[in-house]
């Protein structure tokens, strides 16, 4: 075993690539959504609206999650619309949400014509921190998205009391956590709060391509996010009307085929993936400098680590490209800048040059979307994640190359901390 980091010349780890979503070799699909999708086909029968499949995937889904209620949509981003779309906001009203997610949880509040607030983050988790979100709350909030980032449960029991107690909306992003749950025998995340929104794209556990799933067990609220899905129609009434202002997010009887026999594999699916990532949490554990993400009712989308970058000798973007390199799929970071420092938010980007509903009126504020406005965050995306891909077709031999890698990458790492560089690279080159 070389002694040399494949980052300065040395043999990599890995010279084969890992199984992966982006392809059949990382992703559970078989002879049954074959013939499931062939069964649609021939059928004639393609959409929901003439045909039963994506009602019976509402039903299945809606029985697995123990509620009530399910809507599918085309994304996982539809299903966080037809939420926020179901709370019915005034324009200018605020809806408290994580500026460390993908852009899916936030897009819709602008499309409604609301205002997302930025709560900070715990260190630990990157997951919303319930009191900077209580500090967040005024007399426009209507709701919260937590989302349960890569996985871990978010702290949906203490922000349903939260949102309880200020009578507004707990909307949970699950788009990442299929059968998470929120702690040792405890809910699946997706049933505390009043609305739980999950994805069907390509990357997450089970997949249709793309796709979403609403569920609730209040019915006006899901009677509301179904309409918004279909126009406003009322299709279960003879009239042909619209009730009020909605789209077209009607999932397509070919996605809910696939959707409907993922859905049968998704225990397998995450129970593999959890089996792996205690073999991993084991190593990391060992690491100084190093943390894992707590394992309770973590379903691992992704398996993030986070680092406190003195100890562990580098930050997290020197991590993910050593690793890289190595063989190993792993990144800084998650995504490149908190939601609030792209574009559509920060430059106001939203309909024509109006800068509606951001700045006010209708909004009573205009939120500051401008570097330091959630700290925490920032110094998870810019020095202390580290984000290693993570899939259920992953063998022992997988993991074992991916703890040789790291556990090689963190020795050179803590041996010479200072020759390293740039060890925050991405802190010095962003002007802040
Ligand atoms: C993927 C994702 C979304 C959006 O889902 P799409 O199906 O891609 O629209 C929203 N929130 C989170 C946390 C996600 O990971």
């Amino acid at each position: 075993m070389s002694d040399v980091l494949a980052l300065d010349g040395g043999a990599p780890v890995r010279t084969a690539p890992f199984p992966s979503v982006q392809s059949a070799e990382g992703r559970t699909l078989g002879a049954e959504e074959e013939d499931a999708v062939l069964a649609v086909l021939r059928s004639g029968r393609l959409n929901s609206t003439v045909g039963e499949v994506t009602r019976g995937l509402e039903t299945d889904f809606a029985a697995y999650y123990g509620v009530p209620h399910a809507i599918a949509s085309s994304s996982g981003t539809a299903a966080i619309h037809l939420a926020v779309a179901a709370v019915d906001p005034e324009p200018g009203d605020e809806i408290i949400t994580t500026g460390l997610s993908d852009a899916g949880t936030v897009l819709p509040i602008l499309a409604q014509n609301a205002v997302p607030v930025f709560a900070d983050v715990d260190p630990a988790t990157g997951n919303l921190d319930v009191a900077s979100v209580a500090a967040r709350i005024t007399p426009r909030t209507r709701a919260i998205i937590a989302v349960h980032l890569f996985g871990q449960p978010a702290p949906v029991v203490e922000l349903r009391a939260l949102a309880d107690a200020h009578g507004i909306v707990l909307i949970e992003d699950c788009a990442q956590a299929y059968l998470t749950r929120t702690g040792a025998g405890g809910a699946l995340a997706g049933t505390v709060g009043h609305l739980g929104c999950f994805s069907l794209q390509q990357s997450k556990h089970i997949t249709a391509g793309d796709g979403g799933l609403t569920i609730s067990s209040d019915a006006a609220l899901a009677r509301r996010a179904r309409l918004f899905a279909d126009k406003a129609w009322p299709r279960d009434t003879d009239e042909r009307t619209h009730l009020f202002l909605g789209l077209n997010y009607r999932m397509t009887e070919l996605q809910a085929a696939i959707a409907g026999v993922q859905l049968t594999r998704l225990a397998g699916v995450v129970a593999d993936r959890r089996r792996t990532a205690a073999t991993l949490t084991e190593v990391v554990d060992g690491l100084d400098g190093l943390s894992a993400a707590p394992a309770t009712g973590n379903s691992y989308w992704q398996y993030p680590v986070f680092l406190d970058t003195v100890r562990a000798g580098a930050d997290a973007h020197w991590y993910a490209r050593a690793l890289q390199a190595e063989g190993i799929p792993a990144s800084g970071g998650y995504i490149q800048r908190p939601l609030y420092l792209t574009p559509v938010l920060a430059e106001r980007r939203t309909y024509g040059t109006s800068g509606f509903p951001l700045a006010g009126p209708p909004a009573d504020v205009t939120q500051e979307y401008r570097p330091g406005l959630c700290p925490v965050t920032e110094e998870l995306i810019d020095a202390r994640l580290l984000v290693i891909a993570w899939n259920e077709r992953y063998g022992p031999a997988d993991v074992a190359d991916i703890v040789t890698a790291l556990t090689r990458v963190h020795a050179h790492a803590i041996a010479a901390p200072g020759t390293l560089e740039p060890r925050t690279g991405r802190i010095a080159s962003r002007s802040r």
